[in-house]
Parts: C-alpha cells; structure tokens; sequence
C-alpha cells in the first residue's frame, strides 16, 4: 500500500530509483497477483488488482505500451461498424466504459472527436435508404451510449445537407458527395494513456519493472507457482554479454522468444523467480509462447496476428475539421484528426513475422491511399506521407 505521507503523483513515479526498489522487491517478495506484458491489457488489470488493495507486480521486456497499444486508431469507441454485425452486448458495454472514461475516469486524456459518416452521390431511393440506414445505425449508437448527456461524454449525432459537410470538410469531393452524418467517438494518446494505468498502479503500491522478461512458468504439481524472469534492460547485469541482451531478444522473433527458463543455456546467472499466487498473461500477440510454457495444459492457446496499417499525413494535406469513417470493401477506413497530422487507417492482413516489429508493405500504402483518396477532392501521393506504423491485432 501506498505511505500516505507521499503525494500520489510521486508514488507513481516511474523512476531509475523506483526501477532498482521495484526489482528488490520482485526478487525477494512474493505478490498476489504478477502480470506479465506491459500494454493496455496488461497494465489495466494491474491498476485493477492494485486498487483492491491486492499485493501486485507488472512487468513488461521491453517498454510500456510498446506493443500493439501504442499502434493503434487511438480511439475509445463503441465500434459503429460491430453493430451491422448485430453485436450489441459488445457495443453497449464499450460505450459505457467510452463514458466513464470522459467524464469519470480519464477526461483529462479522454476527448469527443467528431466524424462524418459521407453519404455518396447516388439514385433518390439509394440515397434516403442509406441515409435512413446510417442514421439508424448512428441514432442506436448514441442511445447505447446513454441519453443523459453527462453520462454519455460526447455530444449527439446530426444529419447534415452536402454543404454542412463540406462546411466542416472542405476536402471532401464535391461532385460524390451528397450529405453526411456527423457523430462522436473519443480520442486519447494511447501511449500515454497506458503509462497512466501503469503509474497509477504504481501509487498503489505495484511493483512495475520494464526490462524484465518472463522465461517460462514455476509450478508445484499443476499449480502455477510463479514466474522465471530475466532483467534484460540496458543497465542490467545481462547487457553485458550478447546472449541475453535486449537486442537479441527482441529482434529474434519476440519478447517472448527466448522460452522456459535456461532453454536455451543463456542469462541463467541473471535469472530468478518472481513469486506469484496467481499468474496473468497480458501478452498479446506472444500469448502463445506463454501457452506452450503449459505442455499439458488442455487447449493449447494459438495466436495467429493480423496486421494494421495506419498512414500518417500532415494536418496541411487535407482540409476538414472531422475525423471521416469511410466504408471499404474489407472494413471501414478512419481519417483522425491527430494535431498536426491525420492518421489514415487502417488494414488487415495475416502478419506471419517478426511480431516485435511489424512492418507496412508498399501494398499496404497503396491500398489506404486508394480507399481515401475516392472521397477527397485532391487526391494524396506517396509524397505526402510523413510517417507509417503498424501494429498486430491477436
Ligand atoms: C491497427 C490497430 C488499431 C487499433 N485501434 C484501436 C482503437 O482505436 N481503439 C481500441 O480500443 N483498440 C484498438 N486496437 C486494439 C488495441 O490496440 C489492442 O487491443 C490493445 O493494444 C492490446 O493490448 P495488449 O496489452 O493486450 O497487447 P500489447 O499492447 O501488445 O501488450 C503486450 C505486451 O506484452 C509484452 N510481452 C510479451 N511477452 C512478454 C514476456 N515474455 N515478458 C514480458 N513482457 C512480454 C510485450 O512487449 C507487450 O508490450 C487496435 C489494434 C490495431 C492492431
């Protein structure tokens, strides 16, 4: 528990100084829970533990959040496109927690980012169908989220004409584009939003150690007991010899991939047990090593990763005030609004690599800048591109 007589900014505090305490700690306590992978999903159920006034320990290989969860739309949203796929439960459940965390929880990161559905130019009875369509769709998407304002964090839904559109994105192209709807979603720096997690877990009293990899599992009979870790940062005792080093783990074939403890002779003088009553696995796209650490277990988890791309442009090669949600073939295709720049993405495909570091094909690039560039009025290149990244869905 955190000593009260310390403010909780700096209990959290993520610093060499905590760093060194925390790794005493991992080798000499033992924790309720150990949670191994440092993304949303990791440092969320370690805030959720910790606040439960549970004894809890978070580590993670490389940095926070440097995973998928720094990859990503950097949306908190519902999923508008989920409720064509009838899945209700899912949508309602992502909308309340969508305001929760703008009006409770995170409004300090969480903030209402408007888009355009574009209604096409296209036949009089086309026309109403799909405006009556997409706004029904639009209209349930807002009642999901709740009717009482407060509660909901975002503003409601508005039908507009094509020049209300084109009022608000001047960008889009005139002669396709026929009207649009204008709802709201919230936007964070995911990033940032993950190191919150983590610190705030921290100001809790978790133990939180970046650098530290876990290697394979400890059991007593089938019990899983704790974890073999390895500190693999650059100040630690194993970047002195290649063998272990961080490099290598990573640009092997993941963070995961060195395997049980000592398999592969390797960092064994650095090695240790982190105690633990109950093990999670927060490590997405590499849940499958930590599967295969339990032969026996009946359903061996496989992971299989799908890739997306997002495009990055300046502010400057677009002009719109709104974020766009496009529909593609495949799925639907986001233009943000992300300060000086818009994120354009994103893809989907089968990514059978390296998952530490996944990479956009020039496939990629020409399949986003064609699904955008059918709606804007000039049209982007290749030489508008500042900057590409790609993350892995599990
Ligand atoms: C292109 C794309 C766009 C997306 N957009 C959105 C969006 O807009 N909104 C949204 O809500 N979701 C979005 N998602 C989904 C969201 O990003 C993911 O669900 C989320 O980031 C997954 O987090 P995670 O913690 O499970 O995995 P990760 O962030 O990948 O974290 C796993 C961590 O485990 C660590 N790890 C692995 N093995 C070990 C080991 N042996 N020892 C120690 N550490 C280990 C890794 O280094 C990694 O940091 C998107 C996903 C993609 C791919």
């Amino acid at each position: 528990m955190r000593d009260r007589s310390e403010s909780r900014y700096a209990a959290g505090a993520l610093s060499p100084q905590r760093r060194e305490s925390d790794l005493r700690r991992l080798r000499e306590e033992e924790f309720d829970v150990l949670v191994i992978g440092g993304g949303v999903t990791g440092a969320g159920a370690a805030l959720d533990a910790a606040s439960r006034g549970l004894k809890v320990a978070l580590i993670e290989v490389n940095d926070l959040a440097s995973g998928t969860s720094s990859r990503s739309s950097k949306l908190i949203h519902g999923g508008l496109r989920y409720l064509e796929q009838l899945e209700f439960p899912l949508v309602h459940e992502a909308l309340r927690e969508r305001g929760l965390l703008a009006t409770l929880l995170a409004p300090h990161l969480v903030r209402p980012v408007p888009f355009l559905v574009p209604l096409p130019q296209e036949a009089v009875v086309k026309k109403v169908w799909r405006r009556l369509y997409y706004g029904a769709g639009v209209a349930l998407y807002d009642a999901f989220a709740g009717i009482i304002r407060q509660g909901r964090g975002m503003p409601l839904h508005k039908h507009l004409s094509a020049g209300g559109a084109r009022r608000l994105f001047p960008s889009l192209r005139e002669a396709t584009t026929a009207g649009a709807i204008r709802y709201y979603d919230g936007q964070v720096d995911d990033a940032r939003f993950v190191v919150t997690l983590a610190r705030t877990a921290a100001s809790l009293g978790a133990a939180v150690v970046t650098g530290v990899s876990a290697r394979g599992l400890v059991r007593d009979a089938r019990e899983v007991t704790g974890m073999t870790v390895a500190d693999v940062s650059a100040s630690g005792p194993a970047a002195t010899g290649p063998a272990g080093s961080r490099g290598e783990n990573v640009s092997a074939s993941g963070p995961a991939a060195s395997g049980p403890a000592g398999s592969r002779g390797e960092n064994t003088a650095n090695e240790w047990t982190i105690r633990a009553r109950t093990v999670i696995a927060a490590t997405g796209v590499w849940s499958s090593d930590v599967s295969s650490w339990l032969p026996d277990a009946r359903v061996g988890l496989r992971v299989r990763a799908s890739k997306g791309v997002h495009l990055v442009v300046p502010r400057s090669a677009i002009t719109g005030e709104v974020g766009l949600i496009l529909r593609t073939p495949k799925s639907v295709l986001f233009v943000i609004p992300w300060g000086g720049h818009w994120i354009i993405g994103t893809t989907d495909t089968e990514w059978t690599y390296d998952r530490a570091h996944p990479a956009a094909s020039a496939k990629d690039i020409e399949y986003l800048l064609d699904e955008v560039n059918q709606v804007l009025e000039r049209p982007l290149t290749t030489a508008d591109i500042e900057g590409v990244y790609a993350g892995l869905r599990p």
